[in-house]
């Protein structure tokens, strides 16, 4: 028998029936989007789960990011973002005619580093734009004080903090605005899809105009564009929601039984202290680019298929106006690969995965 792929992640599906009692509420009502009764829903118990005040259900993160942008009014300047993140990142900038100013990565924590933000502040500067990598914590305290002292807005991609919690409060309550992704990649889904979490009752007033072309009926306030998530998605979303809890300690369980497997062998993120972590990833550092080659090629060989989160760094992209250098990222960025990581991962199949990987 062959066995199917290991891939890096594995989309969780709740069971059908489920999905079932809320799609044929879809079939009973006939609406199947502009915020129907099913998104309401969604985004009424999101406000609930993570206790934040204002919570926009959108299609995507990146459109997300991009609405995140423009509610604030970032256009035409420097934002301060992390070469260590998926694209969608620096790509969102560029969309919104911004300019990405990278500030390079604490080796340790794998987000941007705090230390180096005061020194790529400019006149043209408006925001900083940090990622919550792999779901681990920013210095946000740090980044406040320091957006406070440069009159700065603080916007944080969050498309992989869903579940973690800092301080107390969800991880995705911080900055001016955080973002989420509910990619079918991510550790919550809503197949595809994304929010938008602003702290402000204007700037939210704002993003429900943004979010659906800028108008209301015949009356039309500003330009706008098409984030509105559907009823599917919030079908999905809404049923995944009984599962977060799972969803979080399967993927636990998973972690610690690869800790226990690899012991000190690889080095791996420091998560931030006071952070309750959702496991979002399995990160691993090689001494080597050369090494992580190796052992990549022959976890391939095995139709195991780890992924280089994330490669490039993306001071690096083709597409930039400008070189600018950031030795750290670039440098881990060639050495890091994430491993299968997922609820429901099987024993047998992490065994595999570390033998191979403690392999001399
Ligand atoms: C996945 C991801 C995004 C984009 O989210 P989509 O929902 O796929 O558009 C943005 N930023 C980061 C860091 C991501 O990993």
């Amino acid at each position: 028998m062959i066995r199917p792929p290991i891939q890096v992640t594995k989309t969780f599906l709740p069971p059908k029936a489920i999905f079932d009692k809320y799609t044929d509420q879809i079939w009973n009502s006939k609406i199947l989007t502009n915020q129907g009764p099913l998104v309401k829903e969604f985004e009424d118990k999101q406000k609930l789960y993570l206790d934040v005040e204002n919570f926009h259900f959108v299609t995507n993160g990146t459109l997300a990011l991009q609405l995140a942008l423009k509610s604030l009014d970032i256009t035409m300047g420097e934002v301060i973002t992390t070469p260590f993140s998926y694209v969608a990142t620096t790509s969102a900038i560029l969309w919104e005619r911004c300019e990405p100013v990278f500030v390079d990565i604490d080796p340790k924590t794998l987000c941007m580093d705090p230390h180096k933000i005061e020194k790529a502040i400019t006149h043209k500067t408006k925001a900083i734009l940090p990622v919550h990598v792999f779901g681990n914590a920013c210095d946000v305290e740090l980044i406040e004080e320091i957006a406070k002292r440069h009159k700065l807005k603080i916007i944080y991609d969050g498309a992989h903090a869903f579940g973690s919690e800092l301080m107390g409060k969800s991880l995705l309550s911080y900055g001016d605005i955080t973002i989420c992704s509910f990619h079918a990649t991510k550790p919550f889904h809503t197949i595809e899809g994304g929010c938008i979490i602003p702290r402000q009752s204007d700037i939210s007033q704002n993003i429900d105009l943004l979010k659906r072309f800028g108008h209301t009926g015949d009356n039309h306030y500003q330009l706008g564009i098409n984030a509105k998530a559907s009823e599917f998605q919030a079908a999905m979303g809404l049923a995944n929601l009984e599962f977060v809890e799972k969803i979080i300690s399967g993927r636990q369980k998973v972690a610690s039984m690869y800790d226990r497997a690899l012991g000190g062998t690889y080095s791996r993120p420091i998560i931030a202290k006071d952070l309750v972590y959702n496991y979002a990833y399995y990160p691993i550092i090689f001494e080597s680019e050369e090494q992580l080659l190796i052992k990549k090629t022959a976890l391939e060989g095995e139709n195991i298929h780890p992924r280089r989160y994330f490669y490039p760094s993306l001071n690096l992209l083709p597409y930039l106006k400008s070189k600018q250098s950031c030795p750290i990222s670039e440098d881990i960025s060639k050495r890091i690969l994430c491993l299968p990581m997922y609820e429901g991962l099987k024993r047998e199949d992490m065994g595999m995965i570390c033998d191979i990987l403690l392999k001399k």
